[in-house]
């Protein structure tokens, strides 16, 4: 038996609620009678908590975030916040700076259930399984100093070779688990931060052999991935390039309502959250699509937990949902996010 595991839960904001329900559900079903068990604790954080405790990260909720074995979150903020002292996505950033969240990895798959989704057609598309590596706690959205007047504005770019190492270190590890390529991605023609980001990771790379890695300019990537993107593996970006390139590799798959995302830092629980934001719009009508969250559910619990087969039971049974049209409005169906959830666990009962 292994010991229980502590995944700490944030309901999150807007659609948050509803669709962790339904990445509860999921991963309730899928780990009965497996020696897998767990324990969740909801612990408020976002926009929650500042209605409960004025505050969007609670000192109580961060000593317990430290101590878990997994983060699960769904979405945080919205427009009620705005007026606050204090948002819910400043929550987020103290929350990652806290838990030393440096690597965000998005992994962007096009099922072949999915072609038809994409804005690309065919077979341009057909087989793309690549994941961006984005460093997520430095760079241009952290450097100092920065300041706006009404005339002049400024923000500094900034990098340390340790915070490109390590993020590098990171993505070169996922490669060997995968198809063993790297594309470093920067603007090593004009920024110096980027200079000193392909230095580092060819240094990096002296020491993965095995792996073959290109290095390629944001512009040229950013082209590429429309172009061509089943050419890619691993994606090595810093944190505002990484930012923009993975809202384009989102659209490939034709809805962001079903694309889950991790954080890791060198030690510590990985914090696991689809990429889509709290979505105020559509909260409250019972048709979020669950997708993104039920296979958050399913990377923790191969990258955290490393039960690969659970995690493969998930997919294949979201998969075989998606083939038969089972889905939410977001992808083309007329199906509520309660009724997607229980079609998944359908599929998982058969035994696919
Ligand atoms: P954030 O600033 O938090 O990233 P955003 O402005 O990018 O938020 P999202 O909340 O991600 O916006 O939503 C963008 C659009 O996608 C909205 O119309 C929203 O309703 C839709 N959307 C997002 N997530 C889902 C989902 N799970 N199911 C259905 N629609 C979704
Ligand atoms: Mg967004």
């Amino acid at each position: 038996m292994m010991d229980r595991q502590k995944i700490v839960v944030f309901e999150g904001d807007g659609i948050g609620p509803e669709i962790m329900a339904a990445g509860l559900d999921v991963l309730a079903a899928v780990t009965q009678g497996t020696d897998f068990t767990y324990e969740t604790e909801f612990l408020p954080f976002g926009g929650q908590a500042i209605d409960q405790v004025g505050e969007p990260l609670p000192n109580n909720t961060i000593n317990q975030a430290k101590r878990a074995d997994a983060i699960l979150l769904s979405a945080i903020g919205g427009p009620r916040w705005n007026a606050c002292p204090k948002r819910p996505e400043d929550g987020l950033l103290a929350l990652r700076s806290e838990l030393g969240l440096f690597a965000n990895v998005r992994p962007t798959v096009v099922a072949d259930s999915q072609i038809d989704q994409s804005p690309l057609k065919g077979e341009i598309v057909r087989g793309t399984d690549f994941v961006i590596v984005r460093e997520l706690t430095s760079g241009a959205y952290f450097g100092e100093p920065r300041s706006k007047t009404f005339d002049q504005a400024i923000d500094t770019m900034y990098y340390s070779r340790s915070e490109i190492e390590r993020v590098m270190v990171y993505g070169f590890d996922l490669a060997q688990s995968r198809r063993q390529h790297v594309t470093i991605v920067d603007k090593s023609n004009v920024l110096a931060t980027s200079k000193l980001w392909r230095e580092v990771g060819q240094a990096v790379a002296q020491r993965y052999p095995e792996v073959t890695v290109d290095y390629r300019y944001v512009d040229a990537t950013a082209m590429a991935i429309v172009a061509d993107p089943t050419q890619f593996d691993v994606l090595i970006i810093p944190n505002l390039f990484g930012d923009i390139l993975s809202d384009e590799a989102a659209q490939i798959t034709g809805t962001i309502g079903q694309i889950p995302s991790l954080s890791a830092g060198a030690t510590g629980p990985k914090m696991y959250e689809p990429i889509h934001g709290s979505a105020p719009d559509i909260a409250g009508q019972g048709i979020a699509n669950p997708i993104s969250m039920i296979k958050t559910v399913s990377l923790m619990l191969s990258q955290s937990f490393h039960q690969d087969k659970l995690a493969k039971q998930i997919d294949e049974a979201v998969e075989l949902t998606i083939r038969r049209g089972q889905v939410t409005p977001d992808m083309g169906g007329t199906l509520t996010t309660k009724e997607v959830t229980e079609q998944v666990m359908n599929a998982m009962q058969e035994g696919v």
